[in-house]
């Protein structure tokens, strides 16, 4: 809200609720979502609250909805631990597991290995193997999920095996198929769903909906230095009701 209301001190519920669904709507919220966020927060509130309690009880709602980033957590503690990653073409799959690897490999000096399973797309391979060229660390490209299964074996003195899946349309259900049989022969340890924050909420439905049959997951949102409204993070989560655990910002693979 702006200052001059924010001063205003009391407010009745209606014109807050009005003011902050406004506001949720602004930063495309969906208009369900927002709803359910303002009633929850009338319900809990009484009358004439100030500007502050309405913010924060609906700051709750939100950030109890967004809940906190669960990145990678080694917790089977096993070798190689091993993290899939999938999405729609384009959303930011090679990129992020190239800065995802700089990190563990830099930061955390943990073995680090790459498998590309994207071998459709020339140019997916072409900029992982950069990244690996620079980073020194190894990079496996398969074609079939019998090599998927071959080339984790070999990687058993490895920390951390990151795989870059085919991000073929979701629509086409043929190679569809083969990305589901990719994801059950990495038997990964953590797998996450990329969406970009540019999709719209449609989009990002359809493709979580593709996504389905994987069980436990967890989504990384791309691409957040490309829009003005956040909204969609508040979507996506709530009708995926998953965690969110990383959010990109930029082109750049640091360091
Ligand atoms: P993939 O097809 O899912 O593997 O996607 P890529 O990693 O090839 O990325 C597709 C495009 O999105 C490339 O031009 C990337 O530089 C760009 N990209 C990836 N992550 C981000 C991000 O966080 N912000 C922006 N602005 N662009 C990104």
């Amino acid at each position: 809200p702006d200052n001059a209301l924010a001063k205003s001190g009391k407010q009745d519920k209606k014109g807050l609720s009005q003011l902050f669904y406004n506001n949720l709507i602004k930063n495309e919220v969906d208009a369900d979502i927002a709803n359910e966020l303002i009633t929850q927060v009338c319900e809990q509130l009484v009358d004439n609250n100030s500007v502050n309690d309405f913010i924060n009880a609906l700051y709750k709602k939100i950030t109890n909805l967004i809940g906190k980033p669960s990145t990678i957590s080694f917790e089977h503690a096993k070798k190689p631990y091993v993290v899939l990653f999938a999405g729609p073409t384009g959303v930011g799959k090679t990129t992020t597991i190239a800065k995802i690897a700089a990190n563990y490999y830099l930061n955390y000096n943990k073995k680090v290995s790459m498998i590309t399973a994207d071998t459709y797309r020339i140019a997916a391979v072409e900029q992982l193997k950069v990244y690996a060229d620079i980073l020194g660390i190894p990079l496996s490209i398969v074609r079939s999920a019998g090599e998927m299964e071959e080339t984790i074996k070999n990687y058993e003195d490895v920390d951390l095996i990151l795989i870059d899946t085919a991000g073929r349309s979701y629509r086409d259900t043929d190679s569809f198929e083969e990305i589901k049989q990719t994801i059950s022969a990495a038997q990964a340890d953590e797998i996450y769903i990329l969406l970009s924050m540019t999709m719209s909420t449609r989009n990002c439905k359809e493709v979580l909906e593709n996504y389905k049959f994987i069980d436990d997951y967890k989504i990384i949102f791309t691409k957040y230095d490309e829009i003005s409204a956040p909204g969609i993070i508040l979507n996506a989560l709530y009708y995926a009701k998953k965690q969110v655990s990383y959010i990109t910002t930029g082109q750049n693979v640091p360091d």
